[in-house]
């Protein structure tokens, strides 16, 4: 079960401050969610996750699923224990990696097209690695090859077996090329499967509703009115979000005035620096995104003077901290010079540190956005 409590609405915009209670504690929200894939931040440990102001994770149903298999994570005492994450955790209905091993593998798109395309999906096709049916998705494990099977039914048995506080209905999560007639047949579905989900839950846990509807405006609002009149204790807005950011902005906007004011949002899979003054804005409460750690794995540090790629040459003899502002560990102990070192040195070490420095980052930079919510900026 959670409470969700709004504080103060923005007079300028759909932006609010909320508390998000769980059985885990309290989110201050707007909150961004750090994403614990394989019920692991990568390359960091629970204490360094909390230290960076982290509020809530979530975890991934499919990649558990698939290894070490949601038996093994409740014989541990549940996700929570097996983790070492005693604060508030949410898991995803693995909806969004069947599919997007499917078309999203054969046509190889995500969730923004990166180019324009003329390719479509069209109603009835298949993808050639998994076969969608009525009940559900069939695919195959990409550990063993075993055939595997999730629906609804199946997403509420592994996501309850997880225990986290918050989780998903099973969704089609659509392609950024699949065409209207495709896009609406998929979301019958998934409004079907959103039924099953809500009858066929046994645990207290917070179930979000998710809209789907790609970048259809119709389709949008019907999902979000469909999503809307469900028990649900909050929601998820998922898919794909079209051909380019500014349409993603809108697209949120269709959903959120649909939905009511009092049950938390979440945007699932988005949430560069850039993103997040809007879609707060738009009426979210909470967003998940791999990019601090996913960029740090890289070299890459977010710092208030933009992405600095820290293995590069110029940075060897740089002294300044990776960002002067930041108040992390890692700002307070190290210099760029020592970190572009390690990185170019290959060891493992600056994978962690940037990380921190990343989470950390994209933490403050939340909760300065909700002290412009406080103060009437934003
Ligand atoms: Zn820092």
């Amino acid at each position: 079960m959670i409470h969700f409590s709004i504080l103060k609405k923005s007079k300028k915009s759909r932006a609010r401050l909320g508390l998000l209670e769980t059985p885990h504690g309290v989110v201050e929200t707007p909150a961004f969610v750090g994403v614990a894939t394989q019920a692991t931040v990568k390359a960091m440990t629970m204490d360094q996750v909390r230290s960076t102001g982290m509020q809530l994770l979530i975890a991934n149903t499919y990649h558990l699923h698939i290894r070490p298999g949601e038996d093994v994570v409740k014989k541990g005492g549940g996700l929570h224990k097996f983790m070492d994450w005693d604060r508030p955790l949410m898991t995803d209905s693995g909806g969004f990696q069947v599919f997007s091993l499917g078309f999203g593998k054969d046509r190889g798109t995500g969730k923004i097209l990166k180019e324009k395309s003329d390719e479509k999906i069209r109603e009835g096709e298949q993808p050639r690695t998994v076969r969608i049916t009525e009940d559900g998705v069939e695919f195959r494990s990409y550990v063993d090859g075993r055939k595997l099977f999730i629906g609804p039914r199946e997403s509420m048995r592994i996501q309850e077996k997880l225990g986290a506080d918050i989780i998903f209905n099973f969704d089609e999560c659509t392609s950024p090329i699949a065409d209207h007639a495709y896009t609406k047949k998929s979301l019958d579905k998934t409004h079907r499967w959103a039924r099953v989900c809500i009858d066929s839950k046994k645990s207290k846990q917070a179930l979000y509703g998710v809209v789907q509807g790609g970048k259809f405006k119709d389709l949008r609002i019907e999902s979000a009115e469909f999503m809307n009149k469900l028990p649900f204790a909050g929601f998820g807005i998922g898919g794909e979000f079209g051909d380019d950011k500014r349409q993603m902005t809108k697209m949120i906007d269709w959903v959120v005035s649909e939905l009511d004011e009092a049950r938390p949002r979440h945007l699932l899979g988005i949430g560069y620096l850039e993103d997040m003054p809007k879609i707060i804005a738009s009426g979210i409460d909470t967003f998940d995104c791999i990019v601090p750690t996913h960029y740090a794995r890289r070299g890459v540090a977010f710092t208030s003077r933009g992405r600095l790629d820290i293995g590069r040459t110029e940075f060897l003899s740089d002294k300044k901290p990776l960002d002067p502002k930041c108040s992390c560990f890692v700002c307070q102990n190290h210099t760029r010079s020592y970190l572009s070192h390690l990185l170019r040195a290959h060891e493992i070490t600056p994978l962690t540190l940037l990380s921190f420095h990343n989470m950390h980052y994209f933490n403050a930079y939340v909760s300065m956005l909700r002290e412009d919510i406080k103060k009437g900026n934003l």
